[in-house]
């Protein structure tokens, strides 16, 4: 048996096409059912559908053989444990740091200020203003992070901005460009020695298939 670690929304929709590239369509909708683990047409393959975070997670212990996560989820996991062969080029978005229409963040970075900085993606944060030389605090949060500047709560986010729109309609804008970001296929180390006949031809659909 081959388990898939996905999630529910973009990253399903994007990675159907790859699936079917691969021969694996799956016999539910995430969206409409409640159950966690989808059969597919084969006997041999089924998804699980997981927190986009907690992909790697499961990949990395062997839960699931394979999954599909974002850059932005990899930074933060770390990689321990994952073979991370393919980039799918989906869900592609940047990782940006983000204030108020009025905040002159240029000048707060010169004057060497100590900025308040609130994401969901702590280690991504620490290590681009670390490397700056920018001296931050750093405020966790799990969602919603464009409120953050509105409200007081921080100077600066650190968020996945696509289109652009959420930040323009908050009265935000980008002030920095942190990393692109798309979601790559990552692969258990031990399941891949193991079931390198099943995988291996999986692998090959899939960067047949990527765009
Ligand atoms: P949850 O909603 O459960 O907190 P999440 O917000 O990380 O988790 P999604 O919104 O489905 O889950 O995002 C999944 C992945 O898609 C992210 O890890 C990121 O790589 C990518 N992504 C997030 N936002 C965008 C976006 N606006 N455009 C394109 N890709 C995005
Ligand atoms: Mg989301």
């Amino acid at each position: 048996m081959i388990t898939i670690a996905l999630s529910k929304g973009r990253i399903f929709e994007e990675t159907l096409p790859l699936l079917a590239a691969a021969g694996i369509t799956p016999l539910e909708d995430p969206e409409s059912s409640r159950k966690l683990i989808l059969p597919t047409n084969r006997s041999d393959v089924r998804l699980i559908i997981v927190r986009a975070s907690d992909v790697p997670t499961y990949v990395q212990y062997g839960a699931a053989d394979l999954g599909v996560a974002g850059k932005d989820v990899l930074d933060e996991h770390g990689g321990a444990g994952l073979y991370q062969p393919l980039d799918l080029n989906i869900a592609r978005c940047r990782m940006m740091v983000a204030v108020h229409d009025d905040f002159d963040y240029a000048s707060a970075v010169r004057q060497g200020a100590r900025l308040r900085v609130a994401t969901k993606y702590v280690q991504t944060a620490r290590e681009h203003f670390a490397g700056k030389g920018v001296h931050v605090d750093l405020i966790k949060l799990y969602g919603s992070m464009e409120l953050a500047p509105l409200v007081g709560l921080s100077d600066a986010i650190v968020d996945l901005v696509s289109s652009g729109n959420t930040l323009k309609a908050n009265h935000l804008k980008a002030v920095e460009h942190i990393a692109d970001i798309s979601s790559r296929l990552v692969v258990n180390q031990a399941a891949l020695k193991l079931k390198l006949d099943a995988i291996q031809p999986m692998l090959d659909a899939f960067a047949g298939a990527v765009k």
